[in-house]
């Protein structure tokens, strides 16, 4: 689905319900959701001798950054075959969420017309 910010205060309380009607509507695929950012890294593997120890780093390697409050993102390896997957996870996962800041700017706004249902 095509996302854009609109303005909603132009809209009327008839429009911004079915607004959200076809948003809650679209919030299919709920299971395949995967919160997080992709990145590659390059790492070391410790031993003294290995050209990693240079600088040379093995990799790159694929992670999933998964943010957690209060503490350091965790870092999550993705394997090769799985890098498609994750990727189409991660990115209905932000479509997902876009509609749901949506749903609640919708409520926001009935709210403060008093026509929250
Ligand atoms: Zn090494």
């Amino acid at each position: 689905m095509e996302h854009k910010t609109i303005d909603l205060s132009g809209l009327s309380v008839r429009q911004l319900r079915g607004r959200r009607r076809r948003l809650a509507s679209s919030l299919t695929g709920i299971e395949a959701l995967l919160r997080g950012t992709l990145m590659t890294q390059g790492r070391r593997c410790g031993k003294e001798r290995c050209r990693c120890a240079h600088g040379q780093l093995h990799g790159p390697y694929v992670y999933l950054s998964v943010t957690r409050p209060g503490r350091r993102p965790r870092m999550v390896y993705v394997p090769a075959e799985l890098t498609e997957t994750v990727t189409a996870h991660v990115a209905a996962s932000a479509r997902v969420e876009a509609v749901v800041a949506e749903i609640t700017a919708i409520n926001t706004e009935l709210l403060v017309r008093r026509a929250l249902d």
